[in-house]
C-alpha cells in the first residue's frame, strides 16, 4: 500500500504533475518544483563529477533555507545519502558529526562555512572533499533587516558556489540512481537530549511512508499550503514540512529562522493551511507583535509533536488561533509520527494525571506497551513504548550495538514511558530517563508541569529532580513567567501544594527569564540538571 518507493519517487512525481506550481515560498521568492528540480539536478552533476559515489553522504548544514531541500534532493540523485546538521552546531559538534557519518561533501551558508565548517575542515581530520556553499541572501531578494541586518555575501576559496552550479548547468538530466525503500535516505542525529547523538538511519521507504501518514491524517489538499516552522534538519520539518508538501503538491512556506514576526508575516503573505511544530513555536507565534485572529484564520489544520501539550495551554491557544492543536507523537527513529489525534478529534485527557493523550498508532503501526522483561503490560498499567510499523528506522549509522540494545527484532524500545486505556488511546507519562525518585515515590515531571501551566502567571515551567540529603532526590521547578504576570517562587509553590500529593510538589521554584530548549523548542531538562 505504500505509493512510492523511495523519497526521491515522491518529489518526482509532485515534478511532473505539477511542474511550475509552487514548492518553496521564501520571503519574496518562489521556487516551482520544475526549479527546484533543475537546481538538485545541477548540484548532484558537479557532485557525481567531485567523485561523488552511490553511498557517499552530503552534509547539509543550513538553516531553513530552499539550499535545504536542494541538497537533499541531489543526494539521492546521485544516489547518495544526505546527513541533516542542525545548523545550530558549533565546532564540536560539526566535529562529531562530520566524523561519525564519514560525509565526503559538505552544504552550508557561507557565514556558518567561516565560521565554523573552515576551521573544522581545516583540521584534515574529516573526510570531506567538496564544499558546496550558498547565502542567506541567495533564493530571495528581499533586504529584511530583521533577518539579514549584519549578513553579507562571503566567498570562500576552496568552495564551490551553488547560485553558479545552478546557473552553469546545461540541464542534461542524470542517469535515474538505483534506490530503494530499504536504502538510507537520510542520517538524521537525535537531538542529544538524553546523551550522545546517534545518526538515525531514516530509509526511503520510512520517509515515504510517514509523508503518507500526515497527508491522509490531515487530509490536506493539492494547493493547500504548508507554513515550515519547524527546523528542517530535525525530522517533523523534515518529514512533516518537505516531504508533505511534496506529496500533497503544495507550497512550503520557509523563512530563514524562526521569528514570530518575520512568521506573521509569512502567514499573512501565503496563507497556509497547515503546520506542525512543537507546542513552545504556537505559544511564541500566539504572541507576535500586532497578531490579530484573521492573521491565523488560514491556519486551520495544526498539529503539535515533539513535546508536551499542557491542556491548559492547549486551550489558551486554541482561542487565539481559532483552532483545535492536534497532539502527535514519535521521535527521530520514528521519522515523525507514530501516533497521533485523528483530525476533528479531541484528544482526551486521562482523568487520575490530567495528562493529554498523545493519540492513536498511525496506520500500520503497532505499539506495545512493555515491562522490562520486553512483556506486555495491562491494559491501564505503565510501561514503555515499544514501536513497529514501516516508519521505524533500522537502525543507528555505524553503532550496531545501540542498534540492537534499541531496536530489538526491529521493535524500537522508545524509551518513553506511558500507558494506553482501555479505547486505545496512548498517553505518555515521561521520559524513561526523566523519571524524579523521591523517596522512592516516582514522580513524572510532565504532571507537575502541567499543574504548574494552569497558573495564570506561568509561561513555561520545567521540572526536575535535584539532589536531597533526606529524600535521594527532590522535586524542583524552573518557571519562566508571562510578560504582563507576577508571581513569587512561594506563591508558586503553595499553588502547587493545594493540588498534588505532598512528594510530588515542587519544594523549589526558580524563577528565570527563558528556559533552555533545543532549536526544536524542547526544554533541555537535562542542562537545568547539570546545573544543581
Ligand atoms: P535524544 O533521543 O538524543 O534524547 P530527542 O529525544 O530530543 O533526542 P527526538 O527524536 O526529537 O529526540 O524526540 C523524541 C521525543 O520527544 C520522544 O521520545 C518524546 O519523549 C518526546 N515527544 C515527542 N512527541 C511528543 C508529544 N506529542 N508529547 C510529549 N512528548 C513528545
Amino acid at each position: 500500500e505504500a505509493e512510492y518507493a523511495t523519497a526521491l519517487d515522491v518529489f518526482d512525481a509532485a515534478a511532473s504533475a505539477g511542474p511550475d506550481e509552487p514548492f518553496i515560498y521564501y520571503f519574496d521568492k518562489t521556487l516551482t518544483f520544475a526549479e527546484v528540480d533543475r537546481a538538485a539536478t545541477a548540484l548532484a552533476a558537479t557532485l557525481v563529477a567531485e567523485g561523488f559515489s552511490p553511498g557517499d553522504r552530503l552534509a547539509v548544514y543550513v538553516q531553513n533555507n530552499p539550499s535545504f531541500i536542494i541538497g537533499l534532493l541531489a543526494a539521492w540523485r546521485a544516489g547518495g545519502i544526505a546527513v541533516a546538521v542542525n545548523p545550530m552546531n558549533k565546532q564540536r559538534e560539526l566535529t562529531y558529526i562530520l566524523g561519525d557519518s564519514g560525509a565526503t561533501a559538505l552544504l552550508t551558508l557561507d557565514d556558518l562555512y567561516v565560521d565554523v565548517a573552515e576551521p573544522v575542515i581545516a583540521t584534515g581530520n574529516t573526510s570531506v572533499r567538496t564544499v558546496i556553499t550558498t547565502s542567506p541572501l541567495d533564493f530571495q531578494t528581499r533586504d529584511d533587516p530583521r533577518l539579514f541586518e549584519g549578513v553579507a555575501r562571503r566567498r570562500s576559496p576552496g568552495t564551490v558556489d551553488l547560485v553558479e552550479i545552478i546557473e552553469n548547468h546545461d540541464g542534461t538530466p542524470l542517469p535515474a540512481p538505483e534506490l530503494s525503500a530499504d536504502d538510507t535516505a537520510v542520517l538524521t542525529y537525535t537531538s542529544g537530549t538524553t546523551g550522545e547523538p546517534k545518526g538515525a538511519m531514516n530509509t526511503h521507504g520510512n520517509l515515504a511512508f510517514n509523508a503518507q501518514t500526515y497527508r491522509d491524517w490531515t487530509g490536506l489538499k493539492p494547493g493547500e499550503g504548508v507554513l515550515g516552522i519547524a527546523p528542517l534538519f530535525h525530522i517533523t520539518g523534515l518529514v512533516g514540512h518537505v516531504m508533505l508538501a511534496m506529496l500533497a503538491r503544495t507550497p512550503l512556506t520557509l523563512a530563514h529562522r524562526f521569528a514570530p514576526d518575520v512568521t506573521l508575516d509569512a502567514i499573512r503573505e501565503h496563507r497556509p493551511v497547515f503546520t506542525v511544530a512543537a507546542i513552545t513555536a504556537f505559544n511564541a507565534l500566539s504572541a507576535a507583535p500586532g497578531a490579530t485572529p484573521d492573521d491565523f484564520a488560514s491556519l486551520r489544520i495544526l498539529y503539535s509533536g515533539g513535546a508536551p501539550i499542557a491542556p491548559a495551554m492547549g486551550d489558551r491557544l486554541e482561542k487565539v488561533f481559532g483552532a483545535y492543536i492536534h497532539n502527535i507523537y514519535g521521535l527521530t527513529e520514528t521519522s515523525s509520527p507514530s501516533h497521533g489525534v485523528p483530525l476533528g478529534v479531541r484528544a482526551p485527557v486521562d482523568p487520575a494525571s490530567g495528562a493529554l493523550s498523545v493519540g492513536v498508532p498511525v496506520f500500520n503501526t503497532v505499539v506495545r506497551v512493555i515491562d522490562e522483561n520486553g512483556d506486555d503490560v495491562p491494559v491501564g498499567e505503565i510501561g514503555e513504548f515499544a514501536t513497529s510499523g514501516p516508519q521505524v528506522v533500522k537502525g543507528y549509522w555505524n553503532k550496531p550495538e545501540k542498534t540492537a540494545e534499541s531496536l530489538p527484532g526491529g521493535e524500537l524500545r522508545t524509551g518513553d514511558v506511558g500507558f494506553m486505556d482501555a479505547d486505545g488511546w496512548f498517553y505518555l507519562v515521561d521520559r524513561k530517563k526523566d523519571m524524579i525518585n523521591a523517596s522512592g515515590y516516582k514522580v513524572w515531571p510532565r504532571e507537575v508541569e502541567d499543574v504548574l501551566y494552569t497558573h495564570p502567571a506561568v509561561r513555561e515551567a520545567a521540572v526536575i529532580g535535584v539532589p536531597d540529603e533526606y529524600r535521594g532526590e527532590t522535586v524542583k521547578a524552573y518557571v519562566s513567567l508571562r510578560d504582563d504576570a507576577t508571581a513569587t517562587p512561594e506563591e508558586l509553590v503553595a499553588f502547587c501544594k493545594e493540588q498534588m500529593a505532598a512528594y510530588k510538589y515542587p519544594r523549589e521554584v526558580e524563577i528565570v527569564g527563558e528556559l533552555p530548549k533545543t532549536v526544536t523548542g524542547k526544554i533541555l531538562r537535562r542542562e537545568l540538571r547539570q546545573k544543581q
